[in-house]
């Protein structure tokens, strides 16, 4: 009989930052460390995401960054012409009427490999980007960056950051009740509250409310796994905190992973992940 594994993502959990915000000593596992990226060329989880559940590098599984366009032209004119100008073709995209021309997120449909839900076992993705993502993430309106939306300010941001964090929260409490092989669910909250109170506003004390609250939800979670009758918690960030520089990346590349199991090589490899626990 093979292990039951819970696998929580939180998004943008940073390996520098859980060690300043003490975080690393106060999750209840035995064993942590970084998670390679370099096989991903943009940090968008995605991407990331894909080739945690693929095991494969995004040239395979097709889900490369976070976004793509439907239409073969489109595509045809976009990956002929440099990124410059992006902006305005996609203008002359629209005003043609071509409403499917439209940039939009990658869905499962999309991924062009086998992926850890088409084994033979009994698996639930919960919200996760590229595969199954929520509603709100579908229609850009779930990352709240107060820089995209400036009009909403720190106080509202939060607010809709705590709706989507508690909503997911409570899926997951009726979902670690039932009888699952592998259960993964993607939250948002640490990158949502880097990206307003790290990336614009620089507010450490906010973010380091945030490290501390996720540490004890995950402490709670690792205990409420184990009492539902799965044997090891593995929780993973896809990147770390927002970039606030124009070093190409949107985030840095500085995941942090805290498991109940021991998982080999000082950084372990984002596609080489769900294969060290033989689930790929
Ligand atoms: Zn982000």
């Amino acid at each position: 009989m093979s292990k039951k594994y819970f696998i929580p993502i939180f998004g943008g959990i940073d390996y520098r930052l859980s060690k300043l915000f003490s975080l690393e000593e106060d999750l209840t596992t035995d064993y942590h460390g970084s998670i390679d990226i370099s096989v991903c060329e943009k940090t968008e989880p995605d991407e990331i995401i894909a080739s945690m559940i693929t095991g494969k590098p995004p040239q395979e599984h097709g889900i490369l960054g976070s976004m793509h366009y439907t239409n073969p032209l489109v595509r045809k004119v976009e990956e002929i012409l440099p990124e410059w100008g992006e902006m305005y073709r996609r203008k002359i995209y629209t005003n043609k009427g071509w409403d499917f021309c439209r940039r939009r997120r990658y869905i499962e449909s999309e991924i062009e490999t086998s992926t850890v839900f088409d084994q033979n076992i009994c698996a639930r993705p919960l919200f996760l980007p590229s595969y199954n993502p929520e509603i709100q993430w579908l229609i850009f309106r779930n990352t709240i960056r107060a820089n995209e939306y400036p009009g909403l300010g720190e106080k509202e941001s939060e607010k809709l950051i705590e709706k989507n964090f508690q909503w997911r929260k409570k899926v997951l409490e009726k979902e670690l009740k039932r009888d699952y092989d592998l259960l993964m669910i993607h939250f948002q909250y640490i990158d949502s509250i880097q990206h307003v109170y790290y990336e614009n506003n620089w507010d450490m004390e906010k973010v380091r409310k945030a490290y501390d609250r996720i540490g004890s939800y995950c402490n709670e979670l690792i205990k409420s796994a184990s009492s539902n009758g799965f044997d090891e918690t593995i929780i993973l960030s896809e990147y770390g905190v927002p970039s606030r520089t124009d070093s190409g990346d949107s985030h840095h590349r500085t995941p942090f992973y805290p498991s109940t199991t021991p998982l080999s090589g000082k950084s372990i490899n984002v596609e080489n992940i769900l294969n060290q626990i033989e689930l790929l």
